[in-house]
């Protein structure tokens, strides 16, 4: 596993909260995409070498929805850059991870990404990323 990659940050209103950070940052986001599969709309702001990702639901099913319910708004997940994340599957599988997506999904921001049950890290929601560009 490689460097975080970024910090996911569940939030009710991604414009109210674009404002906001970019108010704490000094500088806006860079991206907003939506990724439908997940119903979530995301941006990404750079810090130094770091990225935050700001997460809104779109639809009351959305993942986010329901963390937003239970926890109310935060952060959401820790991703990790991986080079081979189907390698890394197997093998965090075979140290007793719950891996959310035994095959790896298109995510925002030009990644293959699969997600680690929070239960079987310390409540830790964890993203494994692959930039899809690595896979070619
Ligand atoms: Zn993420």
């Amino acid at each position: 596993m490689d460097k975080i990659e970024h910090i996911g940050i569940a939030v009710k209103n991604i414009e109210n909260s674009n404002a906001l950070f970019a108010k704490l940052f000094g500088e806006p986001h860079y991206k907003m995409e939506d990724v439908e599969s997940e119903g979530v709309k995301t941006s990404f702001f750079k810090v130094g070498n770091n990225k935050i990702e700001l997460l809104e639901a779109t639809n009351t099913d959305s993942p986010i929805a329901k963390f937003i319910a239970k926890k109310g708004e935060g952060i959401h997940h820790i991703a990790f850059d991986v080079k081979d994340i189907e390698a890394e599957i197997l093998r965090l599988k075979s140290e007793g991870f719950v891996v959310l997506n035994e095959v790896p999904k298109q995510g925002a921001d030009n990644k293959l990404v699969a997600f680690l049950h929070p239960k079987s890290a310390n409540g830790v929601l964890i993203e494994l990323c692959q930039e899809i560009d690595d896979k070619l």
